[in-house]
């Protein structure tokens, strides 16, 4: 595998917007609706109980597992293939994250490896560490008013039925999945579930975008200020160790060294060891005897 790749989308069509850098115009409704949950959640304290607790836990692993097993990994890097069914199944959990269709998020995720902390990435961090972490989604940098950017960036979902079905569905599916918890676990229910539950994973998937492109250290020399961060990999399920994935973004396997813990990786060798995952793609040997400070300071 060839450092710098990203094999789904050849380097000759990545796009390259320019931008100024903010402020851009707001982007109302996104705006609202980020506001919305985060206002929901601070009401967590007066709906406390346990099985809320429980229930924000058990949609948060999902919802978040689904981001970086199937949103991430395999429908943005294809790292690994498996049955069509599972990989819908997996959109489904990635979809219950309410951070946007599928074909949407792959989009502006290739975008952002074409050019990484430079012009032309929709959430670099070459514009402030804030506008990395959230404020790129508040407003409308030029990737947002680019009406082709889905079909050149995520062609091959386009062309799939179900993807672009999930796509224009998902905000139905997550505001069902809020009336059946409110039938089943009355209002603790709906505010743990959906209203902390998205936040937290909101700012979980966030953070790969800002401190692990902040904070940590470096395995690999990558023309970017990707770095692997160990608290960030605990929230996201490995993807923290994110200067390994920019060195490499087809591997499925972020956490590289022993104490790089991938949960995300040992969920897809497990799926493997059972028959429904195969062809995983791998960073090459000599990516595993990197050591940190390898990768030098950020470029
Ligand atoms: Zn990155
Ligand atoms: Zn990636």
């Amino acid at each position: 595998m060839q450092k710098q790749t990203l094999e789904v989308v050849p380097n000759e069509i990545l796009d390259s917007h320019v931008d100024d850098g903010p402020p851009h115009p707001w982007d109302w409704p996104t705006a609202i609706t980020l506001w919305s949950v985060h206002l929901g959640a601070l009401f967590a304290p007066f709906f406390f109980s346990w099985s809320a607790v429980a229930v924000c836990v058990f949609f948060y692993v999902l919802s978040a597992m689904g981001i970086t097993f199937a949103y991430h990994r395999l429908l943005t890097h294809r790292a690994f293939k498996c049955p069509k069914w599972l990989e819908y199944l997996a959109t489904c959990c990635g979809a219950m994250a309410c951070q946007g269709g599928p074909i949407a998020w792959v989009a502006v995720h290739r975008l952002h490896h074409g050019h990484a902390d430079r012009d032309g990435d929709p959430h670099g961090t070459d514009k402030g560490f804030w506008w990395a972490h959230m404020g790129w989604m508040l407003s409308k940098p030029p990737h947002k008013l680019d009406p082709d950017l889905r079909t050149r960036m995520a062609r091959d979902l386009e062309s799939d039925a179900v993807f672009r079905w999930i796509d224009r569905g998902y905000i139905l599916g997550a505001v069902g999945l809020g009336f059946v918890l409110l039938k089943l676990g009355g209002w603790p229910w709906v505010v743990w579930g959906m209203f902390v539950r998205l936040t937290l994973v909101y700012h979980a998937t966030w953070l790969v975008n800002s401190a692990a492109h902040t904070f940590g250290y470096r395995l690999h020399k990558t023309p970017d200020r990707s770095t692997n961060c160990w608290w960030v990999a605990l929230l996201t399920f490995g993807e923290g160790w994110h200067n390994n994935h920019h060195a490499y973004p087809a591997s499925a396997r972020h956490g590289l060294k022993f104490w790089e813990i991938d949960m995300t990786y040992m969920l897809i060798r497990a799926l493997e060891r059972i028959g429904l995952i195969w062809d995983l793609k791998m960073a090459p040997e000599r990516a595993f005897q990197a050591r940190p400070g390898d990768g030098g300071r950020p470029s």
